[in-house]
């Protein structure tokens, strides 16, 4: 029997080289490991080089696909051959449970076929032609992804030392390569994910405040894409100043290993200089000695969802025809106000309730049509928001009754306030682009409706619940009403006074 042959490390040695050069500069790792496969198998003179990748382990067998092959000749091709595409080997015998064991743990396997004890393994080899085989396993991340082999039909090679040691740095070159290439269609997919989700990632050192964020968020904050480290104060800045607040104080209770993850809602300045409501996920990672040793998390952009929500509550709390808030809206304006209010002096803690009805509205729709009377209501809003301030809130109660919630320094103030109200309304007559047929007009020309309301005054007092102060501020102005319409319309009447009506002065 000849000695078995030695193969030369030097050369091998080359052959990795310009394999490793190829498995990084081919656009297809696939066509690298091809070039690897082939120098490795030139340069110790083997009649193939293959790859098969593990697809399923069980205890009794094991599923693989022949994935990469060089074949020194044509008739040493074995890929192409149907019985290696997705096949399945059982462990049945005693060598090939022990190459399968090694292999598990990452350990090269090495033989000569005609030094094999009979069995299954041996019988496999010979079948294939194969006198000596060497394998390596190829192992992404700590995992038994395939394994790398070399078969000799034509010698006896003792695989060992340097030139075993070539082999599985080659197989650690190709689990790089694979490893590499999955990290890129893992990045793609979160890239689609970003886009997808129109989300960002981002992470924080809180030792050294050094950040970091993805390539999504950096777009949307208006910088480079290759940007490294955007500094924190930075970051922070685009946040409007409101909510860097909260999420300060929120970051403050991660530190403190209070909270491992939380959710907040800011509002970040996009590179447009634009508002855009985010919602920030974030994720805190403690050290063994439960010291805060990461921050990290996503930007989802919400703006579609906020602003979906404003129109809900638009929808919710605010008159479709005319755009003066309900009374849901009026329920509302009464909280935020009386909170405003909670930190003045006593007496500056009530605000004024105007009640307000449109005079003999019933026979103006029933000269000019009800669809005359809607866009009368919708121009008598814009001229009271026009007189009124922007704090000031106007609501329809329903049909052509109104009130305005206003807080102003005395009784006098509120009803020099009416008073100006009813008179914006009653100098100045309505302009209605007519309808054919309204009024007894017979084609479409401008129309003056004249139009007066009556007004009734009371004070808001915020004492008790909410819905007592209301009531009991509707019902005062609605009594002061009452008395306006009584004594002729078109007239403030304020509850205080007992139903003295302003003098006129016009
Ligand atoms: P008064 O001076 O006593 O308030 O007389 P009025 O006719 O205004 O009062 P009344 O309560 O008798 O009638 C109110 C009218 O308002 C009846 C109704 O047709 C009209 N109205 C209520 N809601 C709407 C609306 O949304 N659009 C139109 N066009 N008319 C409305
Ligand atoms: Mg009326
Ligand atoms: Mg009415």
């Amino acid at each position: 029997m000849p000695a078995p042959f030695t193969p030369d490390a030097p050369r091998l040695l080359n052959a990795l080289a310009s394999g490793s050069d190829a498995l990084l500069q081919r656009r297809f790792w696939s066509n690298g490991v091809n070039q690897l496969l082939q120098a490795l198998g030139e340069a110790s003179g083997v009649s193939r080089v293959w790859i098969f990748q593990l697809l399923e382990q069980a205890p009794d067998g094991l599923l693989q696909d022949y994935v990469f092959e060089w074949a020194a000749t044509p008739r040493y091709r074995q890929l192409t051959q149907k019985r290696f595409r997705f096949f399945t080997m059982a462990i049945d015998d005693p060598e090939y449970a022990n190459m399968v064991a090694r292999r598990q743990r990452g350990e090269p396997h090495t033989c000569i076929v005609a030094q094999m004890p009979q069995g299954t393994l041996r019988e496999n080899l010979e079948s294939q032609g194969i006198r000596s085989m060497v394998t390596v396993p190829i192992m992404v991340n700590g995992q038994w992804w395939g394994t790398l082999g070399f078969d000799d039909c034509e010698r006896e090679v003792a695989w060992e030392g340097s030139g075993l040691h070539a082999l599985t740095i080659a197989a650690e070159l190709i689990a790089s390569a694979i490893y590499r290439h999955q990290l890129n269609s893992r990045k793609r997919q979160v890239e689609l994910l970003q886009r997808v989700a129109a989300c960002g990632i981002w992470e924080i050192d809180p030792v050294t405040y050094a950040t970091w964020c993805s390539e999504a968020l950096l777009a949307t904050l208006g910088y480079p894409q290759d940007y490294a480290r955007l500094p924190l104060r930075r970051l922070l800045a685009h946040i409007v100043a409101e909510d860097r607040g909260l999420l300060w104080a929120l970051l403050r209770r991660c530190s403190g290993a209070c909270d491992t993850s939380c959710r907040l809602d800011v509002r970040l300045i996009d590179q447009q200089g634009e508002t855009r409501w985010h919602e920030l996920v974030i994720e805190a990672d403690y050290d063994a000695c439960g010291r805060l040793a990461r921050i990290a998390g996503l930007a989802i952009d919400i703006s579609q969802r906020k602003q979906g929500e404003v129109q809900a509550q638009a929808a919710a709390e605010f008159d479709e025809l005319t755009g003066a808030r309900n009374r849901r809206g009026m329920v509302r304006y009464m909280r935020e106000l009386r909170q405003s209010q909670t930190n003045q002096p006593r007496h500056y803690q009530s605000a004024y309730l105007l009640l307000l009805d449109i005079d003999h509205f019933k026979s103006i729709n029933d000269r000019y049509g009800h669809p005359a009377g809607d866009a009368l209501l919708k121009i008598l809003v814009k001229r009271l928001s026009a007189e009124l301030r922007p704090e000031d809130c106007l609501v329809r109660l329903g049909g052509e009754e109104f009130a305005i919630l206003a807080d102003a320094p005395n009784h006098a103030k509120a009803l020099q306030l009416a008073e100006r109200l009813r008179r914006c309304i009653a100098h100045h007559p309505f302009a209605l682009e007519a309808l054919p047929g309204i009024g007894g007009t017979s084609h479409a020309e401008q129309v003056n409706v004249p139009m007066t309301i009556s007004l009734g005054v009371a004070t808001l007092h915020f004492s008790g619940s909410l819905s007592h102060c209301q009531s009991m501020a509707i019902a005062q102005a609605d009594q002061a009403l009452y008395l306006a319409k009584e004594s002729g319309r078109d007239r403030v009447v304020a509850y205080w006074q007992a139903c003295v009506s302003v003098p006129e002065s016009d």
